[in-house]
């Protein structure tokens, strides 16, 4: 008949059996007194490698190494039980990531004998959260970003303008904006087709953005084939300078339109307005104002700029 097994011999097959991989740290000596022998398949390093903390520490990666062993030690030293993530070295020069949870074991003086952990493999749990940050901000790109041209969207114009238009209030500094409408697109799209015009909207993105260079002018895609620019602290005359820049470098990508009533060449029309907003006044009228002024362009035949100043903006741009 088989004896009984010991309590020791039940506590050990249960440590033994389980994913989490229990290890025991004598404090005095600096080295294992027991490592479950999963951590050979988890890691790959055999059972009776793990001789020191050393190596611990230096199956660790690099990036991680230096400040996970700090805080352990210190933690320990303090004797406060204590978790670490890491990514341990696998004998085929992997890493996985593990999660130790410590559990500092003190005599009745108080003094440390020993730390006594489990290790936890957290590679999957890792995964997912890497993927999850990845998926937020692709989200956060697609909600503020034009998906057809790359450039910010309408929304991002939005909380852009009133963000530049509450500094503007506060500083005194004029503010321009430009609204800007491709010329007879519609003629375009049904000439060239959908899929060009797809194209040519992209092009005009580009040139736009190669057109500002201050870090705080923006460009987005209102709508549609309308385009605007937020250009704070940026007078009327400087204003007026950036959209012409626009209309050239658009020249010189010569694209062509067949079907255009004014040009042989794709064209375009721009508003172009410059506040001094005071406390009170409304950024949504200004937009208001500027739409006009790139009516009147359409009107006045298209393939121009009008542009137009208010508040005490003019006087102001002469500072600028
Ligand atoms: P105008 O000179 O007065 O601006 O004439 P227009 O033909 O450009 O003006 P309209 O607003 O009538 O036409 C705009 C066209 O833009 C119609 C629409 O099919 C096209 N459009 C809007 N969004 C897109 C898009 O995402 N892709 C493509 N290919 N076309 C678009
Ligand atoms: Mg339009
Ligand atoms: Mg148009």
């Amino acid at each position: 008949m088989q004896d009984a097994p010991s309590d020791n011999d039940v506590y050990k097959t249960l440590l033994e059996s389980t994913r989490a991989i229990p290890w025991k740290i004598d404090w005095k000596t600096m080295t294992f007194a027991y490592i479950g022998p999963q951590i050979e398949q988890l890691l790959g390093w055999s059972q009776s490698s793990w001789v020191g903390v050393n190596d611990w520490a230096e199956r660790m990666h690099p990036e991680d190494r230096d400040a996970v062993v700090a805080f352990c030690v210190s933690q320990s030293q303090a004797g406060t039980d204590h978790e670490a993530d890491y990514r341990a070295l696998t004998a085929d020069g992997d890493y996985v990531w593990i999660r130790d949870v410590v559990h500092v074991q003190r005599d009745a003086n108080g003094e440390v004998l020993a730390l006594i952990g489990f290790m936890f493999d957290i590679s999957e749990r890792k995964r997912t959260e890497q993927q999850l940050l990845q998926l937020q901000k692709q989200l956060e790109e697609f909600s503020f970003k034009d998906g057809l041209t790359g450039i910010a969207n309408r929304r991002m114009f939005d909380s852009v303008l009133q963000t530049e238009w509450a500094s503007a209030q506060r500083s005194g500094q004029p503010l321009s904006l430009v609204l800007l409408d491709i010329d007879y697109f519609k003629q375009y799209n049904d000439h060239y087709g959908h899929i060009q015009g797809d194209e040519c909207l992209r092009s005009v993105g580009q040139v736009l953005q190669q057109a500002v260079s201050r870090p705080r002018d923006f460009v987005g895609r209102f709508g549609g084939e309308e385009f605007v620019l937020i250009l704070p602290e940026t007078s009327g005359e400087s204003a007026i300078l950036v959209a012409e820049h626009c209309r050239a470098l658009l020249r010189e990508r010569c694209i062509p339109h067949e079907k255009s009533a004014i040009a042989s060449l794709l064209t375009i029309s721009l508003g172009v307005g410059t506040i001094q907003p005071r406390h009170g006044e409304r950024a949504l009228d200004f937009i208001e104002q500027v739409d006009r002024l790139l009516y009147k362009a359409k009107q006045n035949g298209r393939n121009r700029l009008e542009a137009a100043c208010w508040g005490n903006a003019e006087q102001l741009a002469e500072q600028v």
